[in-house]
């Protein structure tokens, strides 16, 4: 088979699939909104609720691929391989709609218009057209000739310039010690940090009145994106914690607190560690136990810490922890009882540090080791009588009891950044593995020229566009509404799914010598691992996050 014999698709045929996509998630979520009461029976029905949470995103991925082409064919550009990859993804999750309503279609509950077009002939057609072998391995082929490169199209000359120069940052700045500093699991250099933020990588979305860049958060993506394709622990993932302190300020910081924190938050002379996560405390954020209890040490009035706190990566080396802590101790409180804290500390290299207070208070940390995700280190802590001035509770004394919502509002900035995340990270396996297939031989030929391997290619790509389309566009929709934090969790979702896809299908493509510490893959397999349990574990985030929102209204 050869590309002539590739069936052709066009952008129409795959919006009326999206229509008809789009018309069956709205029945599915309709159904199970009267189910669950609005979202509010969630747990007698989670299987079911994280389909539609899956689906309901899959959906956005394939309009945000819809749109991209859309804009080139606007900007008077050939939107060539976009549509096939758009054709790609919208067969594939098609199909698997299909079947999830084939297995469960009384859960599914569809009306009578939405039974139909998911029935007819013609879209099982569509099904077929759009993920046609031929396309798939098309696209494999041009991966593995152009290596994999992303130079797609952007709509905004500015954005071109960001992703340009930061790639060249990160390749010549992070790309000689990412791999020693997973493999040695060293820290990241201090060198590294006062370069990136010498570029003004920490402040790119905070607004200019508070020292920052003020571009948004697309370059911010962007940046994240091309910093997490050389290192997702020691780049991208750097930009993650001023993001959630900063929008969590940016919500409900006092005036004074804006000032005196974004600025050097957004500079880079001050760096973060977030921790929300304890030993016993994870998804179930509303239970946080650790204590802050008012307190008054050498005539200031403050909070007292007591507690003990988990994975709160970069912890050592950060000059201050935004820390969950319980300020209403009555029964019931729940959320409604937790307040945030800016805490300050000495930085510390190393997997281990203890901080004595003059006052007596102690902070103690002690590293996780951990497969990947090496460079930050993730730390269990713990504060005894650690004393934090009453100035450092973020907004103040109105602010107390309201930390659990300024936290979520901050995750949904990071869940967005997480996409980043998650697109750069694939990009690199896509990138490696290309190249590998193209040089590596057997049965006297390039691995790249067998069918499967093309295949595989053309997959990991498809998928890839689209995640990478759907973050842009939440990044997008957050510049426009801040609170906007559905598409920022969908973007979250399937890319971090996908990285750790196209990361384990790069591997395969490597045979044995994946597995090999000597390539990179192997530290992307391990590092992909991590994307869908932070920040929101990935059914939390289905069921918690997106379902929730969905099934609302
Ligand atoms: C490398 C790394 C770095 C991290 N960095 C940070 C950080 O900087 N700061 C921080 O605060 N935290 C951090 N975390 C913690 C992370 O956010 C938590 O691990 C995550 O929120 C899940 O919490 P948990 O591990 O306690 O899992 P649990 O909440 O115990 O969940 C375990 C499993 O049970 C499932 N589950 C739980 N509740 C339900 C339910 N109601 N219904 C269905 N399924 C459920 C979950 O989905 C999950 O699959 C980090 C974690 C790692 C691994």
């Amino acid at each position: 088979m050869n590309d002539s014999e590739i069936p052709e698709v066009s952008l129409p045929q795959i919006g009326t699939a999206v229509d008809g996509f789009a018309e069956v998630v709205e029945s599915a979520s309709a159904s199970a909104a009267d189910r669950t009461s609005h979202g509010k029976g969630i747990d007698d029905h989670q299987v079911h609720c994280e389909r539609i949470a899956y689906l309901a995103s899959q959906l956005e991925a394939v309009r945000a691929a819809c749109e991209y082409a859309e804009s080139m064919e606007e900007a008077g550009l050939d939107p060539g391989s976009a549509v096939d990859q758009a054709a790609v993804v919208a067969g594939e999750v098609l199909s698997g709609l299909n079947a999830q309503v084939v297995a469960a279609p009384e859960d599914f509950d569809l009306n009578s218009s939405a039974t139909e077009w998911l029935s007819a002939g013609r879209t099982r057609d569509s099904i077929a057209l759009f993920c046609s072998e031929a396309r798939v391995r098309a696209l494999g082929r041009r991966i593995a000739e152009t290596r994999g490169v992303n130079n797609g199209w952007l709509a905004d000359d500015d954005a071109i310039m960001v992703r340009d120069s930061v790639r060249s940052f990160a390749e010549q700045e992070l790309g000689p010690i990412a791999e020693r500093i997973h493999r040695n699991d060293e820290l990241v250099p201090d060198s590294l940090i006062s370069k990136m933020a010498e570029m003004g990588y920490f402040g790119m979305s905070a607004p200019e009145e508070y020292g920052g860049l003020g571009m948004g958060n697309l370059p911010m993506i962007l940046t994240t994106e091309e910093l997490s394709r050389v290192s997702l622990a020691a780049g991208g993932s750097l930009i993650t914690r001023p993001e959630i302190l900063t929008k969590a300020l940016l919500k409900g910081g006092t005036e004074e607190q804006k000032s005196k924190w974004l600025a050097a938050v957004g500079s880079g002379e001050l760096m973060v560690g977030i921790s929300v996560t304890e030993p016993d405390v994870g998804s179930d954020v509303a239970s946080v136990a650790c204590r802050a209890e008012p307190a008054t040490e050498g005539g200031r009035k403050g909070y007292r810490i007591n507690g003990a706190k988990a994975w709160c990566t970069f912890a050592g080396r950060a000059n201050v922890l935004a820390l969950l802590a319980r300020t209403d101790f009555s029964e019931g409180s729940g959320a409604r009882g937790l307040s945030l804290f800016i805490v300050e500390k000495d930085p510390f290299d190393g997997h281990e540090f203890c901080q004595r207070q003059e006052g007596g208070g102690v902070l103690e940390g002690k590293a996780d080791a951990t497969p990947g995700y090496r460079g930050m280190h993730s730390f269990t802590l713990s504060f005894e009588n650690y004393f934090v001035p009453e100035e450092n509770l973020v907004g103040g004394e109105s602010g107390k009891n309201k930390g659990f919502y300024l936290q979520m509002n901050g995750f949904a900035a990071g869940r967005l950044q997480t996409g980043g995340r998650a697109c750069g990270l694939a990009q690199a396996a896509l990138e490696v593995s290309a190249a590998y297939v193209a040089d590596r031989r057997q049965f006297g030929r390039p691995l790249s020229e067998f069918q499967l391997t093309q295949y595989k290619l053309g997959r990991m790509a498809s998928h890839l566009h689209a995640c990478r389309c759907l973050t842009y566009k939440a990044a997008l929709a957050m510049d426009r509404d801040e609170r906007a934090s559905l598409q920022p969790a969908m973007a979250k979702l399937l890319a971090c799914d996908m990285a750790v896809h196209v990361a384990q299908e790069g591997q395969l493509l490597h045979g044995g010598w994946g597995y090999a510490e000597e390539y990179p893959i192997s530290r992307y397999v391990v590092d992909a691992q991590v994307l869908p349990i932070f920040e929101g574990v990935k059914p939390i985030l289905e069921l918690k996050v997106i379902a929730r929102q969905l099934l609302a209204s």
